[in-house]
């Protein structure tokens, strides 16, 4: 499928669910039944940045702000992965408050204790940041696009581009990290060539996975005014994701469970996702993180419900990517 396809296809309501069937069918050659579980902790809402859409943004003064101190992060994590969730996403703001060895000592003291993989999602750090903490044992690295329209991107992220944070991405991917881009459906100013755009690009960059929500505003935002995403926009970009992709892990995200908080997660995983992240983030701090409104929280109970209603299994490994680079580094995966 190329550009031209894919924008048709965005183009084209999927009322009969052929694109969907397809990307169902897709999902199930290259990576099987297995429905993935990511255990998530977000444990800061601080951030340096100013992302125009993000409840979490440095100019946001009505949120409350928290910190995990890293003892009680690692705790988690190591209750997380007695829960038999093998992988642990430890995802924030860009805080800078946790230093570089902060975090890599959290690292070290999960792997020490725990054979699950470790995915971080801290945002844009220096590369040595990211050097030490594979080293220490942080297995993959999740840091979404946004958006593939370079000036669309500057309008979102002040002071940022796009060209950056690609440039990022490269890099921890030949650190050897497994890695996740993604973007934002129906972020204001994108039009479906945009979107065609980041279906494209995740797969030029043969991202070993790729997390796309919907756009949802957040009242304390200065798009807190704009409509939300479409749902069966983002459905039909994830099943195009699929099948451009193909052997790519596809999460169900939060956002989409949030815009339809009964089907969402079910939809998704028939349109092509093979991965689900429960939320593990302590109620105290989570109500604060507050990227959008509404947000939805996913658990464990709900996660493993609906893999069994979309009769599929639920994986009992780490879910390492499905790319050949990573069996070529690590054989017994
Ligand atoms: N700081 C890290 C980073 O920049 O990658 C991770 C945390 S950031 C809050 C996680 C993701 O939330 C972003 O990549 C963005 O796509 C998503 N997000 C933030 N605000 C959103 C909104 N209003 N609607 C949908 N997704 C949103």
């Amino acid at each position: 499928m190329d550009r031209d396809e894919i924008l048709h296809y965005l183009k084209t309501s999927n009322r009969n669910g052929d694109l969907f069937q397809k990307a169902d069918e897709t999902r199930k050659k290259h990576c099987g039944d297995k429905v993935h579980l990511r255990g998530i902790i977000e444990f800061s809402n601080h951030c340096c940045r100013n992302c125009l859409y993000c409840g979490l943004r440095r100019d946001n003064k009505k949120i409350k702000r928290y910190r995990m101190p890293p003892q009680e992060i690692v705790a988690l994590a190591l209750k997380i992965a007695r829960k038999g969730v093998k992988t642990i996403v430890l995802q924030s703001g860009d805080d800078f408050w946790y230093k570089r060895k902060t975090i890599a000592s959290i690292i070290t003291n999960i792997k020490k204790q725990t054979d699950a993989a470790i995915t971080l999602s801290l945002g844009e750090r220096p590369l040595d940041h990211y050097r030490n903490w594979r080293d220490a044992g942080a297995d993959r690295y999740l840091m979404r696009h946004e958006t593939a329209n370079p000036n669309l991107y500057e309008m979102l992220h002040p002071g940022k581009s796009l060209i950056e944070r690609l440039s990022l991405l490269s890099a921890l991917k030949d650190m050897g990290y497994q890695i996740g881009a993604g973007n934002i459906v129906g972020i204001p100013g994108q039009d479906l060539k945009d979107l065609a755009e980041d279906i494209w690009l995740i797969k030029e960059l043969d991202s070993d996975m790729a997390g796309i929500g919907p756009f949802i505003p957040q009242k304390d935002t200065p798009l807190s005014n704009c409509p939300p995403g479409d749902l069966e926009l983002t459905l039909r970009a994830l099943a195009l994701i699929r099948i451009t992709s193909k052997n790519i892990h596809l999460p169900a995200t939060t956002a989409v469970a949030t815009l339809d908080r009964k089907e969402g997660l079910l939809m998704a995983l028939k349109a092509g996702a093979n991965v689900i992240m429960p939320d593990f983030t302590p109620q105290r701090y989570s109500q604060k993180y507050q990227i959008y409104d509404n947000k939805q929280n996913i658990t464990l109970d709900m996660a493993k419900a609906v893999i069994f209603k979309a009769k599929r299994e639920t994986g009992k490994d780490k879910g390492d990517s499905l790319k050949c680079r990573h069996y070529k580094r690590h054989p017994e995966a």
